[in-house]
């Protein structure tokens, strides 16, 4: 109301008192008003007022550029929110979801799977290491997403027709689609999953952002963290991360245990 009034009210009491009128509202806004805080990083991203009810300030509060900047890289802002909508817990899918978009930055092949990778190459080393040395290794505590979740889709099966991204979208797919070879008809899960997780533009985007000869592979440890979501939601690969975690550390101790009093055999 005020705002409509504003043209007539200036032209009545002049440009000084008008500017005098404008400094006052504008510190009133700034000191007083939920404007207190500076923008979140969506908003200031935008180069936009962050309203008081902004949907994003709570998980991109100023300060939290390098994490609103990679969700929106990798995830899209969009798709963020509602991926964290979604969820169980709110707060804990967003954290999840900017580590899971911080590990695409970091490698923009294996994102996540790229931790779960050296992990795993870890417990084996140290199940290696024990074997050797003929101590048991003790309980199996993996469950079988090891497994299904770090092997890389091998087989491709090309079918004629589009292929299901394209489907999804209502596009034509071209013959050089890079998705072809990928969404074939016998993956709709897959495609589901990575739907609910990235959506095509953003997955195509993750993917071409790497080089041509990583491209596949950059896909499918997309479509193995989309799976690990739609497993878990909220948490995703960050469960296979922390149960290898575990591992490490269990055959870690173990190791350790067992190297002590042959040590000090040999010491004494
Ligand atoms: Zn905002
Ligand atoms: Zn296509």
């Amino acid at each position: 109301m005020e705002a409509e009034s504003e043209e007539d009210d200036d032209r009545d009491i002049g440009e000084h008192n008008g500017m005098e009128r404008y400094k006052s509202s504008f510190h009133q806004e700034l000191f007083q008003g939920p404007q207190l805080m500076a923008p979140c990083e969506k908003c200031g991203h935008n180069r936009k007022r962050c309203p008081a009810d902004c949907s994003y300030v709570q998980y991109f509060p100023a300060g939290r550029r390098d994490d609103f900047v990679a969700v929106n890289v990798v995830f899209g802002s969009i798709k963020f929110l509602s991926v964290v909508n979604e969820a169980p817990e709110q707060n804990l899918a967003s954290e999840s979801l900017i580590r899971h978009a911080r590990a695409r930055i970091a490698d923009r092949v294996n994102g996540f799977s790229g931790t779960a990778y050296q992990l795993r190459n870890r417990v084996n080393e140290l199940r290696a290491e024990l074997t050797e040395r003929g101590i048991p290794i003790g309980g199996e505590i993996i469950p079988q997403i090891e497994a299904e979740q770090l092997e890389a889709e091998q087989s491709v099966v090309h079918n004629g027709g589009p292929c299901g991204a394209c489907r999804h979208q209502r596009k034509r797919c071209p013959a050089n689609c890079s998705l072809r070879a990928i969404f074939t008809s016998q993956r709709n899960a897959d495609l589901n999953n990575v739907l609910a997780l990235y959506g095509v533009p953003k997955f195509k985007s993750n993917m071409d952002r790497v080089d041509a000869a990583e491209r596949r592979l950059a896909a499918e440890r997309m479509i193995q963290e989309s799976r690990a979501w739609n497993e878990f939601p909220g948490r995703g690969f960050e469960v296979l991360i922390n149960t290898l975690n575990q591992e490490v550390q269990r055959l870690t101790r173990t190791l350790e245990l067992a190297k002590l009093p042959f040590k000090k055999r040999l010491g004494g």
